[in-house]
């Protein structure tokens, strides 16, 4: 199996091999980033749960099993991360709207500023001379894949030495991660901006990221405060959630599946499936590693569909 094989067979065995790894060692090893092939204490499922090829349900229920409710806390706790910020975002989906918008007027602010555009192509290469953030723009790139922490630090730098509008950011990530997620993505990006609590900020410090990448980096010129970013409006009132069907008109169906959801199988229960659809939709936009995958996911699905 290659190291990130897109299909639920490999995310399964993945999870089953991690394990081990989903109590006490997660708790105390989860925020270094030992960086591209070092000995990581988190699992790398992301790409795999992003799309459900993995559920959220089966990590936190195989931590449970193996550690117990005090041990498994960590690990579990951030799986609920996940969950937790795609509800938040499903009862405000004026938020995502709010984002396409400020992410377009910061691509035409680039396209009419050529000093922005040149800063923001340096960023987008990891040319711009801080060696931990090339480092990361860099390890995007080729993998699809950060480590938190360093999703953190990049992104914070992002904001607050270099300058750079969080929108571009967030579309970088959104394009190039394979675990790519409009609510993760955009919230972690608006909780580094001091956008999601509103008034707090992510500050990443050199002496923060010495320690917990071994001391592979220890960049220089960093920001020394982090002032919040300010929205012109609140985020506004959640929504009510449309009724789930009472129940299931008789005859056959035709199942849709899309890149939210990658394991359809639970979906099928007894009804009878005349055909399966499968829709890219928007996350057509991702590129390199994360387009790999997600192609070979929806493939995978298909398979198992059929
Ligand atoms: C700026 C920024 C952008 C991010 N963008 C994304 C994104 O697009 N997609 C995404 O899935 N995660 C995103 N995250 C959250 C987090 O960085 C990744 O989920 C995590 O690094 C994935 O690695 P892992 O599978 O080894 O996680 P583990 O630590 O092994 O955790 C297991 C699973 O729990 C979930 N999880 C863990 N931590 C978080 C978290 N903080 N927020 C949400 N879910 C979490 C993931 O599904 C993960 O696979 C972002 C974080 C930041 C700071």
């Amino acid at each position: 199996m290659s190291d990130w094989t897109p299909t639920r067979a490999a995310g399964l065995e993945r999870m089953q091999a991690f394990v081990p790894g989903m109590g006490r060692a997660y708790a105390v090893g989860r925020n270094t980033d030992p960086g591209p092939g070092g000995a990581y204490a988190v699992s790398r499922l992301s790409p795999w749960v992003r799309r459900r090829l993995v559920g959220e349900d089966e990590l936190a229920r195989a931590a449970l099993e193996a550690h117990g409710p005090r041990a498994a806390e960590k690990f579990v706790q951030e799986v609920i991360w996940r969950t937790y910020w795609k509800g938040w975002l499903e009862l405000r989906p004026q938020v995502w709207d709010r984002y396409l918008v400020t992410r377009d007027q910061a691509r035409a602010a680039a396209a009419r500023d050529p000093a922005l555009a040149r800063d923001l192509a340096a960023a987008e290469a990891g040319t711009t001379g801080i060696d931990a953030f090339d480092a990361w723009a860099r390890e995007l790139a080729e993998t699809g894949w950060l480590h938190n922490h360093a999703r953190m630090w990049f992104a914070s730098i992002w904001v607050f030495t270099l300058r750079l509008p969080w929108a571009l950011g967030a579309d970088l990530f959104l394009r190039r991660l394979m675990d790519g997620d409009p609510a993760s993505n955009t919230l972690s990006w608006r909780w580094v901006a001091g956008l999601q609590t509103v008034g707090k900020t992510y500050l990443a410090t050199a002496d923060n990221i010495a320690r917990y990448t071994d001391g592979r980096f220890r960049p220089q010129g960093l920001a020394r405060s982090a002032e919040p970013l300010v929205e012109a409006e609140p985020v506004g009132p959640t929504r009510p959630l449309p009724p789930a069907a009472r129940e299931t008109p008789a005859g056959p169906h035709l199942l849709l599946v899309t890149p939210e959801d990658l394991t359809p199988e639970h979906l099928i229960g007894p009804w009878e499936i005349a055909g399966v659809a499968l829709v890219a939709g928007p996350d057509a936009a991702t590129e390199g590693p994360a387009r790999t995958f997600l192609d070979g996911a929806l493939a995978d699905a298909g398979a198992r569909a059929g």
